[in-house]
């Protein structure tokens, strides 16, 4: 479905950084979402008429599956706990596009049957009972359906390596749930007799701390030996917040000659910043895992903050 993405160079530091460009993987999708729904893409799914996904109102992947299934010719109902007013009348970034896109997005706070239930719940509870026709992704696209178009990210990766000669290679990218980072890791630690490169994956916890991040690990894949190293900072930083060193950290990466998004990838360069205060002759990739539409409401609240 996707052609591989291009790997590019900057300056970071005084150092050179490779960067994957997964930002430009498809038009559609943001990022690693594309990659984690490839598997969609490519397969069909006799008798599903519609997919069900929850998660938050303003996630890329709330945007990614609104473009997975007007793609794939099937409805979306996304279920949030709430949204708040100003997503509902922002006309930019993930909720605005994903609406634009056909997805119903049904917001839990608003219907009269729902009880006390969780989200997932309700959904596992009133939703998809004797509703075959219904193909449900987990938040995030956290499933073991990711593994396809990671693991193909994987091999792109591992055949620049060996073109370029590399006899090592440390690859870096921030994580939500750890999904792409997990079946990434796999994939090098399982084929490692046959890769001609040691590739060992790092990332970071962006939302929660390292021990939620090492449990999403492990619901996916329980042999630690195959997960990522986990990098920490000594401050820690919430999910969604603004942080003055993020907003730092975006300009600086785009007067390099890249525009990454605020969410993620600020923390993920600071991880960067440390490994490579450690160990500065190691070839390093970063994996831009995309999401910039995203930057549409995060900018100008930053601007707003820091101005
Ligand atoms: C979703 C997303 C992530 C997190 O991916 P996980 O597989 O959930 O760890 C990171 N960066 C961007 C830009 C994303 O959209």
């Amino acid at each position: 479905m996707f052609a591989d993405t291009p790997i590019e160079s900057i300056t970071f530091n005084g150092y050179p950084i490779f960067v994957k460009r997964d930002d430009l993987l498809s038009e559609e999708f943001s990022g690693n979402k594309a990659r984690k729904f490839a598997y969609f893409l490519d397969n069909d799914f006799p008798g599903k008429s519609g997919l069900v996904g929850y998660g938050s109102p303003v996630a890329n992947s709330l945007y990614s599956m609104s473009a997975l299934a007007k793609l794939k010719g099937l409805t979306l109902d996304f279920y949030v706990d709430h949204i708040a007013e100003q997503v509902l009348l922002s006309t930019k970034g993930n909720f605005a596009a994903a609406t634009a896109n056909g997805a119903n997005i049904i917001d839990l706070s608003k219907v009269a049957d729902r009880q006390e239930l969780s989200v997932i719940e309700y959904i596992e509870q009133k939703v998809l009972p004797d509703r075959n026709e219904l193909l449900f992704v987990p938040e995030g696209g956290r499933c073991e359906y990711a593994r396809y178009g990671v693991h193909k990210l994987a091999q792109e990766i591992v055949m620049w390596a060996k073109m370029q000669g590399l006899h090592e290679l440390r690859v870096f990218l921030p994580s939500g749930t750890g999904t792409t980072a997990v079946f990434l890791s796999e994939y090098f630690v399982l084929n490692t007799l046959t890769i001609e490169t040691n590739i060992q994956v790092y990332t970071c916890a962006c939302v929660g701390g390292p021990d939620y991040l090492k449990q999403q690990f492990c619901q996916l894949i329980p042999n630690a030996n195959l997960h990522p190293k986990i990098v920490e900072l000594d401050k820690k930083y919430h999910f969604g917040k603004l942080y003055k060193p993020f907003y730092d950290m975006h300009n600086k990466l785009l007067d390099s000659g890249i525009e990454f998004e605020l969410l993620y990838d600020p923390l993920g360069w600071m991880c960067v910043e440390k490994l490579i205060e450690h160990e500065a002759e190691l070839a390093t990739l970063y994996i831009h895992q995309g999401g910039l539409l995203g930057n549409a409401t995060m900018l100008p609240r930053y601007q707003r903050k820091y101005p």
